[in-house]
């Protein structure tokens, strides 16, 4: 069966009905201001952010950290797994 994950947090989830459903603790504009987000790439080994290209084992602890090459700023947001 087919994992779903969150691209804000890299929370994992069943199905996209209750990955869309929740609020997301990492949502951009602020924790649980919105929903979890469709991750729409593939289950990989590892995750590469799309700003600054560092790798991450997972999609949880890449979303945990700091981007030093965040667009709105280094370090103004967390890094963002590419597909
Ligand atoms: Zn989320
Ligand atoms: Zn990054």
């Amino acid at each position: 069966m087919a994992n779903y994950y969150c691209e804000y947090c890299g929370t994992k989830f069943r199905n996209v009905n209750s990955l869309t459903a929740a609020n997301c603790f990492r949502h951009p504009y602020g924790g649980n201001k919105g929903k979890h987000k469709l991750y729409q790439g593939s289950e990989k080994d590892k995750y590469t952010c799309k700003h600054c290209g560092q790798s991450y084992r997972t999609l949880i602890s890449l979303t945990a950290a700091n981007c030093y090459r965040h667009p709105l700023g280094g370090n103004k947001g967390k890094h963002a797994p590419a597909l």
